[in-house]
């Protein structure tokens, strides 16, 4: 290991990779990953969909800064395109049509949205099962995501760039130094003038261990399964289906059907595992408003899904800890935004214009800072 780089950036997840790529062009980087891989946690566990007017409005602006590098990378960035048309629809019980709506004035101006009757819903998603939708909006443009070939995407843009990956690289204490910080790490000490806590749940953590204070981040763990299909429905052609209230959604993925019953359950920073509970419940509701059988759940698992107190991510320099820059809290978007959010926070950790970013999105950068009231102590 190399002792000295401008930027450290803890955490090997999408968000420390995206900032990573982006910083490395103007200064020395390394990347910190506790895991022998990118992605373990939160990032290799994602439903994998670019879903615009998802989230707040924050991410909603960040989805929309993000989607033309989705649909044009840089050249070599990726093998293969980075997505694939997928659509998605939000579908609505009689008693919901009240949540529908909310949500539908949520995405207003994000997202194309057609409305449907039941039947027309059921006509483009005949997984649907006969009239236990009253109405739906479909949102052509929703797409799914290649987050594996996004990430490598990002590491090898960052390598190319003079970036170091390290792996089971723990970061396990942290002090200021007279370069900026002193980084422990289970693979060896480095110091760097900036840390990036891109740490995904643990980042109050990682704020912790550096004596910084945390700002509320809380995980929710999120629970999803896989099932085999009916036979009678062509899985490829079929949207992403999600309940108006998110109590469940149902998407096609390598021709089976990826579920999850939209659990946002508190939980610590940990390697999450699906409780028993959540799978019986996420086959309930879902076998409630889809013709599926489940005989047999082909494969489950979990992530979390960090959130602070307002709901918006953090991303800029620690208000009270120089040199401490947040990148966190990106809740249930983090795949979709993060082309524009590690641009962002490349620009706000080398001092180049913010403006260029956020050019007319309406975002002021302020608005995610990390000294926001919301998160004040
Ligand atoms: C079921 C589910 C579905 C989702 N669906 C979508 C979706 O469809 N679209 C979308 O955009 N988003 C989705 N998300 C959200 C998305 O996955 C997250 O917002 C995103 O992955 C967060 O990225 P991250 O890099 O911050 O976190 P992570 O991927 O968790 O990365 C953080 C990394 O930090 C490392 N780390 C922690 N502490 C230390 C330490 N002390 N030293 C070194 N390394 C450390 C961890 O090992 C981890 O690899 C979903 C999430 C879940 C759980």
């Amino acid at each position: 290991m190399q002792d000295h780089f401008d930027v450290a950036v803890i955490g090997g997840g999408i968000a420390g990779l995206s900032a990573a790529a982006n910083i490395a062009r103007g200064a020395s980087v390394v990347v910190l990953e506790g895991e022998s891989q990118p992605g373990y946690h939160s990032s290799g566990r994602s439903a994998a969909i670019l879903a615009q007017g998802y989230g707040s409005g924050a991410m909603q602006v960040l989805t929309g800064l993000s989607e033309p590098f989705f649909n044009a990378p840089p050249a070599g960035f990726a093998e293969a395109p980075l997505l694939t048309p997928r659509g998605l629809m939000r579908v609505a019980r009689e008693d919901q049509l009240q949540a529908l709506k909310a949500v539908a004035a949520q995405m207003e101006g994000r997202a194309a949205l057609a409305w449907l009757t039941g039947e027309e819903a059921e006509a483009r998603a005949p997984l649907l099962r006969p009239g236990h939708i009253a109405r739906a909006f479909y949102n052509p443009d929703a797409a799914d995501i290649d987050v594996h070939g996004l990430m490598q995407g990002f590491l090898r843009m960052a390598k190319s760039a003079g970036a170091e990956f390290f792996g089971k690289a723990e970061v396990v204490s942290m002090a200021p130094a007279a370069q900026g910080w002193r980084i422990e790490t289970a693979q060896g000490v480095v110091t760097a003038g900036v840390v990036v806590n891109a740490a995904g749940a643990w980042a109050d953590k990682v704020a912790t261990l550096a004596g910084v204070r945390p700002l509320g981040l809380q995980p929710m763990r999120r629970t999803a399964i896989t099932v085999a299909a009916p036979g009678d429905v062509d899985v490829q052609a079929m949207p992403m289906i999600v309940d108006a209230d998110e109590e469940f959604y149902v998407k096609p993925e390598a021709g089976k059907l990826m579920a999850s019953p939209g659990d946002e359950t508190p939980a610590e920073p940990q390697d999450a595992q699906p409780e028993e509970l959540d799978v019986a419940i996420c086959v309930d509701r879902v076998s409630q408003a889809c013709r599926i059988e489940v005989r047999r759940i082909e494969s489950k698992w979990a992530g979390l899904r960090s959130f602070f107190p307002d709901r918006l991510p953090a991303c800029g320099f620690d208000p009270e800890a120089k040199g401490f820059f947040w990148l966190a809290g990106q809740g249930g978007a983090g795949v979709q935004t993060a082309p524009a959010m590690g641009r962002l926070a490349a620009a706000l950790v080398l001092g180049t214009p913010v403006e260029e970013v956020l050019a007319d999105s309406g975002l002021a950068p302020g608005y995610i800072a990390p000294g926001r009231p919301a998160l004040a102590a």
